[in-house]
């Protein structure tokens, strides 16, 4: 028996659930999510699973911010979507003011599903609108065309969904800045609440990279990125949509509540196959094969492959690598107390060369990137890796 849970103090407050969704129509050559396409038969017993899952956790949880994410929550039919998103609904306890997201792609909802997830009580949608040219789309092997994503969110609103975030992928092969500020105009008009501009990345393990290294794909140029990235935010921001993290941007009360939540480094419980947990500086993962987290959990319950306890001076770092990453930065009295360590004496030498070099400031208590520092951000927040060895991992055979 490997339960993560019962090394869990009782009193874990979990306010935060991540549940994921490992089934795609097709795999994106881009893409290094844990997603898999041409496994739909899977979905039902998946669906079993997770909720078995969340049953466990249930008496656990009172969740203020639930995210179903994936590979694409809405690849199912109707009648899947509502058993599982409801089930979930109701297992995760969620408070009255709660935020509910589902991810979905252009293409995979219609008016039955955005039915089922408003009877559900989701309240936002994420959309991959990723490009409004299609010949841009194409090159990123997406499967939806610019007119399905104005479709899905006409469907989306239509339906009754009150929150609308649209995700842009910046910089792709041969995009012109013109053909970017075409997209960015396109996303303004189906008027989303909130918008997620990500300069496209080539990770390990994926067909874009391969195709990179043998020449097929330009490799990446940083003042390019750069370039989309500025004429992006200028855009968003002169529309209402301020940048409140490097790559999110949303009117004012719209920012994305769960993704604020692991800025902030609090706890998170992830559901599902592959889905990581952060609780109470204990961090697990789940087994990633969408059947083999299945068989786990109808084996033991649980489905944790590794597990690793997070010591004070790397959750700090943790908590300065992901709160940097806000406009607002993070409150170093707040970490000194989370954490009995002060960035302000443990990293001194790095806050006051970046601080010279224009990268940081400090507004009292408050430390933050400036404009500048925003574009460097890794390069900056590197220099706070702690002096003392990284997290032990202990590897858990589900
Ligand atoms: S739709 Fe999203 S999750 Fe699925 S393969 Fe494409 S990028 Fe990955």
């Amino acid at each position: 028996m490997n339960s993560v849970r019962s090394d869990l103090p009782a009193n874990a407050a979990l306010r935060h659930v991540y549940v994921h969704f490992p089934f795609c129509a097709h795999k994106c050559p881009y893409c290094d999510f844990n997603s898999h396409a041409r496994r739909d038969g899977e979905i039902d017993g998946y669906i079993d699973a997770l909720l078995a899952e969340a049953r466990a956790w249930s008496g656990r949880v009172a969740a203020e911010t639930i995210f179903i994410g994936g590979g694409t929550p809405t690849h199912c039919t109707a009648a899947q979507l509502e058993r599982y998103v409801a089930a979930l609904c109701s297992l995760l306890a969620p408070t009255p003011a709660a935020e509910v997201t589902v991810e979905a792609n252009p293409g995979s909802v219609d008016a039955a599903k955005v039915a089922a997830l408003v009877r559900s009580g989701v309240n936002r949608v994420s959309m991959g609108a990723q490009s409004f040219h299609d010949h841009h789309l194409k090159t990123l092997g997406r499967i939806h065309a610019a007119h399905d994503t104005e479709r899905s969110a006409a469907v989306v609103r239509d339906g009754g969904i009150p929150r609308l975030s649209l995700d842009l992928i910046l910089a792709t092969p041969s995009q012109t800045l013109a053909e970017q500020a075409h997209d960015v105009q396109r996303v303004l008009a189906l008027e989303p609440e909130h918008v997620s501009a990500y300069v496209l990345t080539y990770e390990e393990g994926t067909v874009f990279t391969k195709r990179m290294r043998e020449g097929k794909l330009p490799p990446p140029r940083p003042e390019r990125e750069l370039e989309h990235l500025h004429l992006v935010r200028d855009a968003l921001e002169a529309a209402g949509r301020a940048r409140y993290e490097i790559s999110n941007f949303a009117l004012a009360g719209a920012e994305s509540r769960h993704n604020l939540a692991y800025w902030r480094n609090a706890d998170w419980l992830g559901l599902g196959a592959g889905a990581h947990s952060h609780v109470g500086g204990r961090r697990w993962k789940n087994v990633e094969d969408p059947a083999g987290y299945a068989r786990a959990i109808g084996l033991q319950g649980d489905a944790p492959v590794w597990s690793e306890a997070v010591s004070p001076p790397w959750q700090l770092f943790e908590s300065l690598m992901m709160g940097l990453r806000l406009v607002s930065g993070v409150d170093l009295d707040a970490l000194a107390d989370r954490y009995g360590m002060d960035v302000r004496i443990e990293h001194a030498a790095a806050l006051a060369r970046h601080q010279a070099a224009g990268f940081l400031r400090l507004e009292g208590s408050r430390m933050m990137l400036t404009e500048t520092g925003l574009d460097v951000a890794n390069a900056v927040i590197c220099d706070f890796v702690p002096d003392v060895p990284p997290p032990v991992t202990k590897s858990l055979k589900p």
